[in-house]
C-alpha cells in the first residue's frame, strides 16, 4: 500500500494504475461501515484508493472539528489489511488555498433537514467531494446510505456537473444491537449509547408499520416520536421523504427514506431507513 500526504506523489501513484479505480473518501476513525465500502470497492475494481481527510469546511462554528476522533495508525492498518492500494492523508493546505471558489448545495434539497440544522454543511461537503472525485479520477466512488442526504446531493452534483464517476450507494452497517456505526459513537457514554438505540428502534418500528400496511407519514412519525422523545436529549427531526428529499404524506414503497436526527447528550446522531 502506498501512503502519501502530498498531492504530487498521490497523483504519480494514481497515474501508475491501469484498469479500474474504486474510491472511498472518509474522515477516518475507520469502522466496519467504512470497511464495507472498502471491501465492495476491492471486489469491483482493479485498484482501490481511500482518502482520510477531516474536512474543515463542512463543520460549522461550534461543532466537533477539533475533537473529531483521529486514529491514523489504526486506520492505516485497517486499509492495509483490506487491500487498499493507495491511501491519501492530505493536510489542509494540500486541499485548499486562500480565497477559493465555492460550491453551493441546491437551495431546497441542500437546506432542509441536515441542511437546515447545519446550514453550510453541505456546501463544504460538496466542495471537498468534488475535489476528491476529481483528483482520484475514480471510475466508481462508494458512499454509505447512512448519510442519505449527502449521498443524494453527491449524485446530483455528479449529474449537474457531468462528472463521469459512478456513485455506488452502500447499505448501512449496524452493531448487533441495531446502532448504526458512526465515528461519533465513541463520544457516547454507556448510558447514552443505550438511549441512542431509540433511533434504530424507532426506524425498526416504522418498518413494521409499513410492512403491516400503514402508509400515512403522520401516523408513522407520531409512533417514532413516541419512541424517541423519552430517550433522546433533543429530537431534531423525524422526516419521511422521497428519494429526492421531497416530503411525502404517504409512504411510497421503493421511493421512500425515513430519517431521524437527534442529540443524545452532546452527541448528534443520524439514522435512516430506505423503504
Ligand atoms: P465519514 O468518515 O463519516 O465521512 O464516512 C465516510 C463514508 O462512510 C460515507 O460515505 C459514509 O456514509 C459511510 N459510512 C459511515 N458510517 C457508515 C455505516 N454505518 N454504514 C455504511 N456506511 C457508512
Amino acid at each position: 500500500m502506498i501512503i502519501t500526504r502530498e498531492y504530487a506523489s498521490f497523483a504519480e501513484a494514481r497515474d501508475s494504475f491501469g484498469g479500474s479505480i474504486g474510491f472511498v473518501p472518509t474522515m477516518g476513525a475507520l469502522h466496519e461501515g467504512h470497511l464495507s465500502l472498502i471491501r465492495r470497492a476491492r471486489e469491483e475494481n482493479d485498484h482501490v484508493i481511500v482518502s482520510i481527510f477531516v474536512n474543515p469546511t463542512q463543520f460549522l462554528e461550534g461543532e466537533d472539528l477539533d475533537k473529531y476522533p483521529r486514529r491514523e495508525e489504526a486506520d492505516r492498518k485497517i486499509c492495509e489489511l483490506a487491500g487498499v492500494d493507495l491511501l491519501y492523508l492530505p493536510s489542509i493546505d494540500q486541499i485548499y488555498e486562500e480565497d477559493e471558489l465555492s460550491i453551493s448545495a441546491p437551495k431546497i434539497r441542500g437546506y432542509i433537514l441536515e441542511g437546515a440544522s447545519r446550514p453550510g454543511h453541505f456546501d463544504g461537503m460538496l466542495q471537498v467531494v468534488m475535489k476528491l472525485l476529481n483528483l482520484s479520477r475514480a471510475d466508481r466512488a462508494y458512499f454509505g446510505k447512512k448519510d442519505a442526504q449527502q449521498l443524494v446531493l453527491i449524485q446530483q452534483m455528479v449529474r449537474n456537473y457531468f462528472m463521469k464517476v459512478q456513485i455506488v450507494p452502500c447499505e448501512i452497517v449496524r452493531d448487533a444491537d441495531g446502532l448504526a456505526l458512526s465515528s461519533r459513537n465513541v463520544y457516547l457514554s454507556p448510558e447514552e449509547r443505550r438511549r441512542a438505540l431509540s433511533l434504530s428502534r424507532s426506524l425498526k418500528r416504522a418498518a413494521k408499520l409499513v410492512q403491516s400496511g400503514e402508509r400515512k407519514s403522520e401516523v408513522i412519525r407520531a409512533v417514532m416520536t413516541g419512541i424517541l422523545e423519552p430517550e433522546v436529549t433533543e429530537l431534531d427531526y423525524v422526516a419521511i421523504v422521497d428519494r429526492n428529499f421531497r416530503p411525502l404524506e404517504e409512504v411510497e414503497l421503493g421511493n421512500t427514506i425515513i430519517l431521524v436526527a437527534a442529540k443524545v447528550g452532546e452527541t448528534r446522531l443520524i439514522d435512516n431507513l430506505w423503504v
